[in-house]
């Protein structure tokens, strides 16, 4: 069946019209006959099988059963009557219950006759019951059609009140089918289906609208999430390929002095594998002809810093300036200061520039811009501003992505003819499955190993009640010399209630850590720029023991002799920031402890994420538990995205699926780029039709 006939308007199809055609078009995007053929069932009520009532186990599975009503009673309940039967097997015995249509039941139900019942079960104590079960005498049961898996399609109640029920969509499907005879166009090649023994089209759209057994619906459910999920990959890996041939580059093919000096000279420490390996990445990116849009992972702490500062020298070396952009103020302080240590004695020229530098020294630093008199700048959103006027930017790192949206990025490029190169650098691990469909576009490099000699931090989970005792933790820690953050969360929508919190647990600790033994430092947002910096600077220079603090400190501060992070109600925190909190300790030769304090009061997801937290140090594993709680909607980016608008696959479930995908789209592409050879003609059709409106096509044709 050619594609086009599956672009005919729903209306067209028998059983639809234009009210139905409506209805299905506003609660279910269907405009097409393709629209329908692709809205996959959400799930499979399995009658190939009987259970016995002894084998029941969970709650809420929908299972078919085989036995007997053996009595039945109605009970009165505050809020109306509700008929309960008891209905046995030869294992035992369970209750089925209806709340509507009793007089029906009573009046029609058979009793110690067999039965087949079907229906999702719950349990009360040790006992099954089923509401509303669907029913059949075991005769009519056995002369009727079989039908094995009845799949259940998503709907919205509108279109069950207007009688577009699951069967009615079924039917309608069925029509399709009938209309298409069945008779649909291969999407993959040939040689691709016989690798991966995959099912042909036909047959997995068969099988999943109408599966003729379990093995068969997986091969279905399998061979069409592959296919959603290697076109996806294909239009991402293009749109890659078409950035690196469109968009021209700076080549910096030197490596020059200043870079060698520094490796030279100036290193502090012995590079990590994982660091050696990505500025070799970032290197080989700067020295091709194609503009550098890289997205640099690392867990906190991997040190991503020397990274971005052996790539700027790359770009001094090639007579460029580079730039480094952070989320806050206190974080471009923390960089300027880092990176001024970093380069010693070196001939680099470096400023910073924030909303609080002074009108007189900010005019300095334009000057110097824009003569080429400054090789390093670095600051926070103060160098988008339209007045800051690069001589010859060369690369831009950012620091902490997400707080950058697009538009702000697209805006350094536009600080210069050539648009400089990018290197993006984020502490929160995108899950490698997510990174991969979202970020399909992006060069990533992953630094993957923290230098040598940390100590994994302990971390703990207290109840408020054990506060007592965490205190006198804090101070045994504080006798030896250490350091101790306490945060607490800050969200926009309770902001009044929480500084009323900051500020209470503040006079507390204030009270139990009293001055002049212990000495406390207070950073918020509510504060000047100033007394921040001021607060701030105290706790750096180890003036001040504790910090009592909001989530500012969240990204990426540095004060290696804290080595205790205490996060208040914890339970309100999601698991990547706790991670990022967490992150601020353990950068010392210290044995760092982090400690989550919460109330008795704990969602199941709130104990997932502490437990998680508990478990493990590892932030892509704790990317990926938060991928799932959250879903990936939830995540930084994906929203626009679009592209996770999967029909059938998910990107967390299906992980496994989506890096074969990826794989075999590379492949492809590598073999075939413009997709013109004949045994990839499939592929290409799909791929137009896919694309139909979107440019991307035209670069490739
Ligand atoms: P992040 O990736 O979180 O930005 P930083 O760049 O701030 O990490 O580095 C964290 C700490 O680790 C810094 O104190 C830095 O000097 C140190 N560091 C970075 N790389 C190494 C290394 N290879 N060996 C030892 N210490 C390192
Ligand atoms: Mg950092």
């Amino acid at each position: 069946m050619n594609s086009n006939f599956l672009q005919t308007p729903i209306v067209y199809l028998k059983g639809v019209g234009p009210n139905r055609a409506e209805l299905l078009r506003s609660e279910l995007g269907i405009e097409s006959f393709q629209d329908l053929l692709q809205l996959y069932p959400n799930r499979y009520l399995d009658k190939t099988q009987y259970y016995k009532i002894a084998q029941l186990k969970d709650s809420g599975a929908d299972v078919q059963i085989l036995g007997k009503i053996v009595h039945l009673k109605t009970i009165e309940q505050k809020r109306g009557k509700r008929l309960v039967a008891s209905f046995v097997d030869d294992t035992g015995q369970m209750e089925l219950v209806w709340f509507r249509g009793q007089k029906w039941i009573k009046e029609n139900i058979k009793l110690n006759e067999p039965y087949v019942i079907f229906g999702r079960i719950n349990r009360y104590g040790g006992t099954f019951s089923m509401p509303h079960p669907e029913m059949e005498l075991l005769k009519a049961h056995q002369a009727g059609l079989k039908i094995s898996m009845q799949p259940i399609y998503p709907s919205t109640e509108k279109l069950s009140n207007s009688g577009i029920t699951n069967r009615v969509v079924s039917k309608l499907i069925e029509q399709l089918f009938l209309e298409t005879k069945a008779n649909f166009e291969e999407t993959l090649p040939q040689e691709l289906i016989s690798e991966l023994q995959l099912i042909s089209k036909a047959d997995a759209l068969l099988n999943i609208h109408f599966p003729k057994s379990q093995g068969l619906l997986a091969k279905a459910q399998f061979r069409l999430k592959f296919e959603e999920l290697f076109y996806v990959q294909l239009q991402l890996l293009n749109k890659k390929a078409v950035r690196k041939q469109k968009i021209k580059g700076l080549a910096f093919d030197q490596v020059g002095n200043t870079f060698n000096d520094f490796f030279q000279n100036h290193l502090p420490f012995q590079l990590t594998n994982a660091q050696k390996r990505v500025i070799k990445e970032i290197r080989n990116d700067l020295g091709s002809s194609a503009q550098m849009n890289r997205l640099l992972q690392g867990d906190v702490g991997s040190g991503k810093t020397i990274v971005a500062l052996m790539c700027m020298l790359l770009a001094i070396d090639n007579g460029y300036q580079a730039c480094l952009m952070a989320p806050t103020e206190i974080l471009a302080n923390q960089h300027f200061n880092g990176l001024k240590e970093l380069l010693g004695e070196m001939d680099i020229t470096i400023e910073i520039l924030t909303g609080s530098v002074k009108k007189a020294v900010r005019k300095g630093i334009h000057e110097r811009l824009e003569n080429g008199g400054l090789n390093i700048l670095v600051g926070t959103h103060a160098l988008l501003e339209d007045k800051v006027q690069f001589k010859n930017l060369g690369l831009a790192v950012i620091d902490e992505q997400h707080r950058f949206g697009v538009a702000q990025r697209s805006k350094l490029w536009r600080k210069n003819q050539v648009p400089p190169h990018i290197l993006v650098m984020t502490a929160t691990p995108i899950p490698r499955t997510l990174a991969m469909s979202l970020y399909g576009d992006l060069d990533i490099s992953v630094i993957d190993e923290l230098p040598p000699g940390r100590k994994p931090i302990k971390t703990v989970h207290r109840y408020d009640a054990n506060r007592l005792k965490v205190f006198q933790f804090i101070k045994d820690e504080i006798k030896k010399g250490r350091q101790v953050y306490i945060v607490y969360p800050l969200i926009q929508e309770s902001e009044a209630l929480d500084y009323k919190d900051l500020m209470d647990g503040y006079e507390s600790i204030a009270r139990d850590f009293p001055l002049p033994d212990y000495q406390i430092s207070i950073v918020h947002g509510k504060m000047k720029a100033e007394d921040k910096d001021y607060e701030m600077e105290r706790f750096v220079k180890g003036k001040t023991q504790i910090m009592v603090a909001t989530t500012v400190i969240e990204v990426g501060v540095n004060v290696p002799n804290a080595s205790v992070m205490i996060i208040e109600s914890a339970e309100r925190f999601g698991l990547s920031q706790l991670h990022q909190l967490r992150g601020r300790v353990g950068r010392g030769a210290e044995q760092s402890f982090c400690i989550l304090m919460t109330s008795h009061k704990l969602s199941s997801d709130a104990k997932t994420r502490l437990e998680t937290m508990v478990r493990t140090n590892d932030g892509f594993e704790i990317a990926e538990v938060d991928l799932k709680l959250r879903g990936p909607g939830d995540l930084m980016g994906t929203q626009q995205s679009g592209l996770l608008n999967l029909k059938i696959a998910d990107i967390v479930k299906d992980n496994q699926i989506l890096k074969s995908a990826r794989y075999y789209a590379i492949t492809l592409l590598k073999e075939d780029p413009k997709m013109a050879k004949q045994e990839n003609s499939s592929i290409r059709q799909a791929y137009i039709n896919l694309t139909k409106d979107k440019a991307i096509w035209g670069y490739i044709s």
